[in-house]
């Protein structure tokens, strides 16, 4: 792989120091990464539960996802490094993405296809990529990962202001899965849901719930950072 000698730090935006274990960030913000270790609700992302646990609001409902894993909080300086990555254009960085998501993967235990969120179809003529399945493919062919893209999506509005229900509400038959595929998920009984940013996880239970509707069983989420907001 091409190494970015001179690219700046994806996290502060000054020169990388290249004395740790990342080509992408300067020691500083690789010190300061919000690493979650695991303090957070599984079902949600939600904070303020004791490790390995389930919030209150999980306990009360049924939601379609099983499980959620989360390698970061969204806050700085990874806010700043997804930003870098999505906006800037700094593919390179999926590469580190893609590192954080295949230890969370190994944490799990089993080998499950992986099913990419799509972003809004805007964004990627934007961007000109979709970040998330950039990650995927960087999964596939770095750790042999099973990428399975069958999740399509509409022309929608942005989320960005919206709440769960408000998510909910936009999200419907804006998400599905593609015909060709439709027959095969039954022979899948658990999958990873793989997203970049969950806010308040209205687009992966969409996503779950359209998955189960096709005989997935068990849908569990992996995502770079959960915000902490909701
Ligand atoms: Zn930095
Ligand atoms: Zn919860």
């Amino acid at each position: 792989m091409t190494h970015f000698f001179h690219q700046p730090c994806a996290g502060c935006g000054r020169i990388p120091i290249q004395e740790n274990n990342s080509w992408e960030l300067c020691n500083n913000c690789w010190e300061s990464l919000p690493f979650t270790n695991g303090n957070y609700c599984h079902r949600c992302g939600n904070i303020a539960v004791t490790p390995k646990e389930i919030c209150w609001r999980c306990t009360e409902k049924e939601i379609p996802v099983d499980t959620l894993h989360s390698t970061f909080f969204f806050e700085l300086p990874l806010s700043e490094i997804v930003y870098t990555f999505k906006k800037t254009g700094r593919r390179d960085l999926s590469h580190l993405f893609a590192g954080f998501i295949n230890t969370e993967m190994q944490g799990i235990g089993g080998v499950y296809p992986v099913i990419p969120v799509p972003c809004l179809p805007d964004n990627k003529k934007k961007r000109g990529f979709d970040p998330v399945l950039l990650i995927a493919r960087v999964l596939e062919k770095k750790f042999g990962s099973k990428i399975m893209p069958c999740i399509g999506r509409k022309r929608g509005l942005s989320q960005k202001k919206l709440d769960y229900v408000g998510r909910q509400k936009a999200l419907q038959n804006k998400l599905y899965i593609y015909s060709s595929i439709q027959s095969q998920l039954g022979s899948h009984p658990t999958v990873i849901i793989l997203d970049d940013v969950c806010t308040t996880g209205a687009t992966v239970n969409t996503c779950a719930s359209l998955l189960k509707e096709y005989g997935v069983r068990t849908c569990i989420v992996i995502c770079i950072a959960k915000t902490t907001n909701y």
